[in-house]
């Protein structure tokens, strides 16, 4: 809905396979003509990642648990985009999903949590799946701004809105320079 109120034509499903002088073919044989392209190549995770036996997929997310700890290794944890996180409409093959840093941040709360409680030599306490994360992403896009709100990041969702305007844009702005006021100043416990 988004894309289509920018203008913008999404095409899902299909890869790029080659790109050639003015023109991106894709693996369908569509062929996409351009003046400036901006390729975004998919994630693949760190080499010392990648390097550890059973740690990581192919694709280089670290398959976890809800306590965020390695589903291989327990004493090493993975948030953010490096986790792999479970999604209902490609159960057979979980992958990383982009992530937007509402929930990054909710992921390495779970892992801080477990990590202080295994130094005390205690089991996890903290237990989230990513799905049922709250969605809050302030995003710019493009000369706007969209605000996304949803009670869980993944379906079944109860409710979930986008406010597209320039108020969003705004209000990432003003964020920007709260946070980087806080973090200046060392105030690590203002919200
Ligand atoms: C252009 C852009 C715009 C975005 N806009 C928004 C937005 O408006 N709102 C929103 O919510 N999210 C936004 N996101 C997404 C959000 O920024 C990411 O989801 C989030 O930052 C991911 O956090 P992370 O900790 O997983 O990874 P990162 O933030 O990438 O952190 C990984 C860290 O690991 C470090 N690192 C890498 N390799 C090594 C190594 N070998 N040893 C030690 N350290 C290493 C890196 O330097 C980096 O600091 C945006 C992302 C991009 C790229």
């Amino acid at each position: 809905m988004f894309l289509h109120k920018e203008g913008i034509t999404a095409l899902t499903g299909v890869a790029m396979e080659e790109v050639t002088g003015d023109q991106v073919k894709l693996t369908d044989g569509t062929r996409l003509p351009f003046a400036f392209a901006v390729v975004v190549p998919p994630f693949v995770g760190q080499d010392v990642v990648r390097a550890t036996p059973g740690l990581a997929d192919d694709k280089g997310y670290v398959p976890v648990e809800d306590t965020y700890q390695s589903k291989a290794y327990p004493e090493i944890y993975a948030v953010g985009i490096a986790a792999q996180v479970p999604v209902p409409w490609q159960t057979a093959i979980p992958i990383g999903i982009p992530k937007t840093g509402f929930p990054v941040e909710s992921m390495a709360k779970v892992a801080a949590r477990n990590i202080a409680a295994a130094v005390k030599g205690e089991p996890p306490i903290s237990h989230k799946e990513f799905g049922e994360m709250a969605a809050v992403c302030m995003m710019d896009a493009g000369n706007n701004g969209v605000l996304i709100l949803a009670d869980h990041m993944l379906p079944p969702r109860k409710g979930g809105v986008m406010i597209p305007g320039p108020q969003v844009h705004a209000m990432k702005v003003a964020f920007e320079k709260y946070y980087l006021w806080k973090t200046r100043h060392g105030y690590v416990r203002l919200p």
